[in-house]
């Protein structure tokens, strides 16, 4: 039976790995909204390396935000339907049985990603030269540094899992894994169809308070693809954002600087705040 630690267990890893892509992947590494020391950057990278290859993952992403949801977007649900836009991309397929085994498949989906990632999706690691400048992530996206951080990713929480809660552990971690995969594809997918847009928006970006919460903080995609650049996504009131309060105790603490967010005034002419 599952238990209380087991929950704890689940909780821990679901924060560690949302972290590691919304802090590492996204605020910083494709949008750099702030600056932090190199061993934290690097940490929070490296804890979200199922994300994809950096280099990979932060090219594509600026891709999409260049041209979101036109028929550029590498993954935009207006233009390529729902499972491509969720999934069907990693994979190059719109079939939907396909595109929901694999995003059902937890720490298999983690193998099958060894492999393609750093092979698959790489159009646009150009629009990615400084994260390769970079010696730590021009070598994690090579193919074979790769797949070993990925066996490892799939291997440590697995050990872990079998060793104080047996078979199901294996089982309460898989459905945390395929939890937390679907949540991150859901970015791409149900951000861009429900929820609320911004007055004279022209993508299909969204934001939702349920999102917003689920996606600590990464749900309030309207305002991020108006402010791509912004460190808080939450801009508006009400709109809570759980990664930046991550981002702001790190402030408080020195380990995260030039940290940029909009203008009062910016925020008011979006009619995210009112003066
Ligand atoms: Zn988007
Ligand atoms: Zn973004």
């Amino acid at each position: 039976m599952l238990t209380v630690s087991f929950a704890l267990f689940a909780i821990i890893y679901y924060q560690l790995a949302g972290l590691g892509v919304n802090l590492g992947y996204h605020r910083f590494l494709s949008h750099r909204s702030l600056k932090m020391p190199r061993w934290l950057e690097r940490t929070l990278v490296t804890v979200g390396l199922p994300a994809g290859t950096p280099v990979q993952w932060a090219g594509n992403h600026r891709y999409h935000h260049m041209h979101s949801d036109t028929d550029l977007d590498p993954h935009s649900p207006v233009y390529r339907g729902f499972w491509y836009a969720h999934v069907g991309w990693y994979i190059g397929s719109g079939n939907m049985l396909l595109c929901i085994l694999y995003s059902f498949a937890g720490p298999v989906r983690m193998l099958i990603d060894a492999w393609m990632r750093p092979r698959t999706n790489q159009e646009y690691n150009e629009l990615a030269k400084d994260v390769a400048a970079d010696k730590w992530y021009a070598w994690l996206s090579r193919p074979w540094p790769y797949a070993l951080g990925m066996h490892l990713h799939a291997a440590i929480p697995i050990l872990i899992a079998w060793h104080y809660w047996g078979i199901a552990g294996i089982i309460g971690f898989w459905i945390t894994l395929a939890t937390l995969y679907n949540m991150g594809d859901a970015i791409d997918s149900v951000s861009h169809l429900y929820g609320s847009t911004l007055p004279g928006q022209e993508d299909a970006s969204r934001n939702s308070m349920l999102m917003g919460i689920l996606l600590l903080g990464e749900g309030w995609h309207a305002n991020h693809h108006q402010f791509p650049w912004s460190a808080r996504h939450g801009l508006g009131s009400g709109q809570f954002d759980w990664t930046w309060q991550i981002i702001r105790t790190l402030r408080a603490f020195g380990l995260a600087r030039d940290v940029r967010v909009p203008e009062t005034k910016e925020l008011v002419e979006e009619g995210l705040i009112e003066v």
